[in-house]
């Protein structure tokens, strides 16, 4: 096989596809020179929520800010407890103990990678304040079972949609189960800015204005500073990047769940293959495409000996990692997060990623087991 040169992700294919778009719409926002919360920042904002009926759109500096306004708005505090996946990006926990309250870990389910409602129950307390869930890859994060689980007891259910721009569960997206939910738009998100970028979804008229105020130093006008508050705000670039990607999101998340099929497909008879489960009624929008494998640092130095870039999504769960050492964790208090760290390897699927790119990946790995 001739080698080819693939990356695990090449945002340039995409902005050769756009990029004459961008420059004017640049420009023009340079000849008005309103650069932060212009126009196109509220412009983005009514378009997002045109897709979600009967919600809002919040917009923040990145998906961490999202986050951390929805749990401060919430009145999340000293003295509680959040409850967030091991396995997950470390905003989803981070932000919990920004807000000064205890972030507690609870396992994943062994198929989907996402918190296992299961183990979650077993670790609420009387503490027991909210709930973090992350519709972690673009996979549903069980979430009509986890606010089941909540609503009995008086939980808030946090969504972390970051990975997971119209994702769905049941019918209903992703980001329209809990009180509140982030999304990001990082440039290598399914929709991605040029630079950092974030929102917030709710349908609480109350809350919205709270977090509108939170992110612009408590203010909604002009020096009308209600509370005290941060400052994360959408610059003006960023709206109109994802104003015009918005139109395409649909279009390239389908061709995401086609590159995920083709890979299904080709890697179906390979023993030492598990790939990415779909639960049933869900729409998995794929935004990383994670195989189960054995021998996975091999399988990755061979595969990158044959040009073709794979990522570990995640190395260590969030507990195994230095940074949570205070809450004196053992890999054995999360099995599935801590077998995942050593089992999971990212292989590329951006929507401009071509067939005869997804036939080379899989022909290596197929070769390398076959080897043996
Ligand atoms: C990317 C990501 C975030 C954070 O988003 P930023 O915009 O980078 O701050 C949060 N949670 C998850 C699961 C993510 O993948």
């Amino acid at each position: 096989m001739r080698v080819m040169k693939i990356p695990y992700i090449d945002l340039q294919r995409q902005y050769r596809s756009l990029g004459q778009r961008f420059e004017e719409m640049f420009e023009d926002i340079m000849s008005k020179s309103s650069f932060v919360r212009g126009d196109e920042v509220r412009n983005f904002e009514i378009a997002f929520s045109g897709i979600y009926e009967g919600y809002s759109t919040v917009s923040t500096a990145s998906g961490t800010d999202a986050l951390f306004i929805v749990l401060k708005c919430l009145g999340i505090g000293s003295g509680d407890e959040v409850i967030t996946p091991a396995f997950s990006w470390i905003s989803s926990s981070e932000t919990i103990s920004l807000c000064n309250a205890v972030p507690v870990f609870s396992d994943v389910d062994e198929k989907t990678y996402t918190l296992d409602p299961r183990d979650l129950e077993r670790r609420i307390t009387q503490r027991t304040r909210g709930i973090v869930i992350v519709h972690l890859f673009g996979q549903a994060a069980h979430a009509k079972e986890i606010c089941r689980i909540a609503h009995e007891r008086g939980i808030v259910v946090i969504e972390d949609c970051a990975q997971a721009h119209l994702t769905m569960e049941g019918g209903q997206f992703a980001g329209t189960f809990g009180a509140a939910s982030a999304f990001s738009f990082y440039p290598t998100k399914n929709l991605g800015a040029y630079g950092d970028a974030g929102c917030i979804l709710t349908a609480n008229r109350t809350l919205e204005e709270k977090m509108r105020r939170f992110g612009n130093h408590g203010a909604l006008g002009k020096d009308d500073h209600a509370i005290e508050g941060i400052n994360s705000r959408m610059d003006s670039i960023q709206a109109s990047v994802l104003l015009l990607k918005l139109k395409f999101l649909r279009r390239w998340n389908a061709q995401r769940v086609a590159h995920a099929r083709l890979y299904h497909e080709l890697l179906s008879g390979v023993r030492e293959v598990t790939c990415p489960f779909v639960r049933p009624d869900t729409e998995h929008t794929f935004h990383i495409f994670a195989i189960r494998v054995e021998r996975r640092d091999a399988l990755k130095e061979f595969l990158g000996q044959k040009g073709i870039q794979t990522i570990i999504h995640y190395p260590k769960s969030l507990p195994n990692l230095p940074a949570y050492r205070r809450l004196g964790h053992t890999p054995h208090d999360f099995p599935v997060a801590s077998r995942l760290e050593q089992e999971l390897l990212s292989l590329p699927i951006y929507p401009e990623l071509r067939e005869d790119e997804i036939h080379y990946i899989a022909g290596n790995i197929k070769a390398f087991y076959l080897r043996g």
